[in-house]
């Protein structure tokens, strides 16, 4: 029985994280018509199946279709977005999404049709791990550090929404060092909770708390090189080379997509010594 009790919570532990990966807060927060308009609901054994494989796409997705599975999309082709502008993950496929999925397939060698089909699920489902993360990284490497008691907990928000903050965080990183022609990214700082934030001293509103951000550094690339290309990748909140605290490494976040941080949901960059900057710096200068 023992046994048993073990296994039915294993189970319903690991149904949770699939929902929490699979349904995007902020298509589950979507209005009633868009909600249904998301489609039938997933039942348990297909997250069952799902789980061993992360998830599978069943039909070719193209301008104007909705749901679930154009959510999915979004997630993955989300570090293909336009200069300075980000993928909405809302489930609708629109002109944004359309150009997202066609710099991805254009980065990766397959036609740019903007139309996602089985070839470009099957450079998805290659670059995907099991766990939805993408292939160069990894939740360990994005969670808090063990003299931080690690794991998602403790953040500004609640721990499932944290680890589906950070792994569409890494989807972006995936497609930037993509972009970077394949360096490695290391991340050095992901997710932190409240206490370990206030430990390395961030800031008191650091998206790092939501795990919406990760500062990166690479031993192919340079800071700046980093930046540069996370112009294009995504990233709402950059801080690099030329911005204090950010001598050694970049700083990239989601701060735009962040409806909880008590910000306006605005760009800010800032790499001065990379000749990068964009308006509203007092405002957010000091959010790291
Ligand atoms: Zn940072």
């Amino acid at each position: 029985m023992r046994r048993r009790g073990w296994v039915l919570r294993a189970v319903g532990l690991l149904l949770l994280v699939v929902a929490a990966i699979l349904v995007p807060g902020r298509a589950a927060a979507a209005t009633a018509p868009a909600a249904a308009a998301l489609g039938p609901a997933v039942t348990a054994p297909t997250l069952m199946a799902a789980a061993a494989e992360c998830y599978r796409w069943t039909r070719t997705l193209h301008t104007g279709m909705r749901g679930r599975d154009v959510a999915n999309l979004q997630v993955r082709v989300a570090g293909w977005a336009a200069f300075h502008s980000f993928v909405a993950i809302d489930g609708v496929f629109g002109a944004g999404t359309r150009a997202a999925v066609a710099r991805f397939q254009a980065g990766y060698g397959l036609p740019a049709s903007g139309t996602a089909g089985p070839g470009t699920y099957a450079k998805i489902y290659a670059l995907q791990d099991p766990d939805c993360t993408p292939a160069h990284f990894s939740l360990a490497e994005l969670d808090d550090s063990a003299a931080c008691g690690g794991g998602f907990d403790g953040g500004k928000v609640s721990s499932l929404e944290v680890q589906t903050n950070v792994r569409r965080l890494m989807w972006k990183l995936e497609a930037l060092r993509h972009q970077l022609h394949d360096v490695p990214l290391l991340v050095s700082s992901g997710f932190r909770s409240v206490a370990c934030n206030r430990r390395v001293g961030g800031a008191a509103n650091s998206q790092h708390q939501y795990g919406t951000a990760a500062d990166v550094v690479s031993p192919g690339a340079s800071l700046c090189r980093i930046a540069l290309a996370a112009r294009s990748a995504g990233f709402s909140g950059i801080l690099g080379p030329g911005a204090e605290g950010h001598g050694d490494h970049v700083h990239l976040d989601s701060r735009a997509e962040n409806a909880h941080d008590g910000l306006a949901n605005a760009f800010f960059w800032s790499a001065p010594s990379c000749g990068i900057k964009t308006a509203g710096a007092a405002a957010a200068a000091a959010d790291v």
